[in-house]
């Protein structure tokens, strides 16, 4: 059972569709990734939007940036169909969007959504001008879009006129403040004007992108008490590893707390050569983990130490999170529900025991001096006692067995 006692009421917003994926409304808040191939390369990103998608993302966005990626897309498009892959594809662009999207209707038409960023529409009388070719298009093609605000590209023309207005006033409010209304305001000033072209309100989408955890709390806060568009939330560029992982986890973690945020994407920058779905399970994680959604069996595991005999547990551990996970694909479908599973693998006699009793399924292995056995509990009762070569396997095939008793076959 999901706790949600501590987390405030989800904030009300409408609900926004893209394709078969609602966001919003009383949609669980929904994961979503970004590729990192070439566009214009149809295989490469055809591979990497399956495995994001394999991986649990449930949105995925694809940059458009050139005529050869623009005509890509709905090659893209139906080589996924040809695998069985249905994620909505969302298209990011800037600065020559509507320029893409005017002379390739067929990628319009692929996408289910249209990311505009109004930093990056373009300068001057242009801009209007090229934002409103982007809304009609989404307009036409009965297309979502998300007005996504981002720090590094905020729109300087409204961000100098709020400074200047600020410079004015008797009492200057702080910069940082400034430039926190001038994000909140292109994202609302670029909504309404979607509106006024023709885009309806149900098919708008905000965000507002900040790379410092402090900013982008204090920028979200302000945006969802002014409006009810759904929000998508992330920590833009939040860095690698576990400083991405981390900046990303508390700036979230606060607003999903508070009930702000409809779908949410965590931007790491892979390592050289890195797996790029690794964003996708750090975003489950951090909605699993505060109760929001369930994606996959949590393993708890002790972090070891002196009393721990070896790093046999360690690699216990390990395997079983790697099996649960590889498993998931084909439990999904089987086992309805397997994903609130939890498993314990402990290190000793301290706390082994007591952490496996809370488990569906734990094991406490023998630390130094113990004997060399470990006891195994299933539903807070301890079932067997295993020792010998065979630990692994033969909890392996217990937590296989629960499964199959606790989650029967579908159909
Ligand atoms: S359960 Fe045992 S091995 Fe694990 S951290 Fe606690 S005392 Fe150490």
């Amino acid at each position: 059972m999901i706790r949600i006692d501590f987390l405030l009421p989800r904030r009300a917003c409408i609900a926004v569709h893209i394709g078969t994926v609602t966001v919003g409304g009383d949609a669980p808040i929904v994961v979503q990734s970004m590729t990192n191939t070439d566009t214009a390369d149809a295989e490469a990103t055809t591979v990497q939007v399956v495995e994001l998608a394999e991986a649990g993302s449930e949105l995925v966005r694809i940059t458009v940036n050139t005529e050869e990626a623009a005509a890509a897309v709905p090659v893209i498009r139906e080589r996924l169909a040809m695998r069985g892959v249905t994620v909505p594809l969302i298209g990011d662009f800037h600065f020559n969007g509507h320029r893409l999207l005017s002379k390739y209707p067929a990628c319009a038409e692929a996408l289910d959504k249209y990311r505009i960023n109004p930093g990056n529409v373009g300068r001057g009388k242009k801009k209007d001008e090229q934002f409103a070719t982007i809304v009609d298009i989404a307009c036409r093609h009965a297309k979502p879009v998300r007005i996504g605000v981002n720090w590094g590209s905020l729109d300087q023309e409204l961000a100098v006129r709020l400074m200047d207005d600020n410079a004015r006033l008797p009492e200057p409010k702080p910069a940082t403040e400034v430039m926190h209304e001038a994000m909140i305001r292109s994202a609302l000033e670029s909504a309404q004007r979607a509106e006024e072209i023709g885009l309806r309100h149900d098919q708008i989408i905000l965000s507002v992108k900040m790379s410092g955890v402090q900013d982008l709390i204090a920028v979200y806060r302000k945006l969802a008490a002014r409006c009810d568009y759904p929000l998508h939330l992330g920590l833009t560029e939040a860095g690698m590893g576990s400083k991405g992982i981390v900046a990303s986890t508390a700036a979230l973690a606060v607003l999903l707390q508070e009930g702000i945020g409809d779908t949410i994407r965590i931007s790491l920058t892979p390592e050289p050569g890195g797996d790029r779905t690794q964003e996708v399970i750090v975003a489950q994680e951090i909605l699993q983990a505060m109760g929001l959604r369930s994606f996959t069996p949590q393993v708890t595991a002790c972090p070891g130490c002196g009393r721990t005999s070896s790093d046999y547990f360690q690699h216990l551990a390990q395997d079983i999170q790697t099996y649960l996970r590889q498993q998931m694909p084909l439990w999904r479908e089987r086992h309805p529900g397997v994903e609130e599973l939890k498993v314990a693998v402990m290190g000793c006699v301290v706390n082994g025991p007591g952490e496996s009793k809370q488990a569906n399924v734990g094991i406490s292995l023998p630390g130094t001096g113990e004997i060399p056995v470990a006891p195994v509990y299933v539903d807070g009762e301890k079932t067997v006692t295993l020792k010998g070569e065979t630990i692994a396997a033969e909890f392996q095939k217990i937590v296989d067995d629960y499964v199959i008793r606790r989650y029967p076959v579908n159909g």
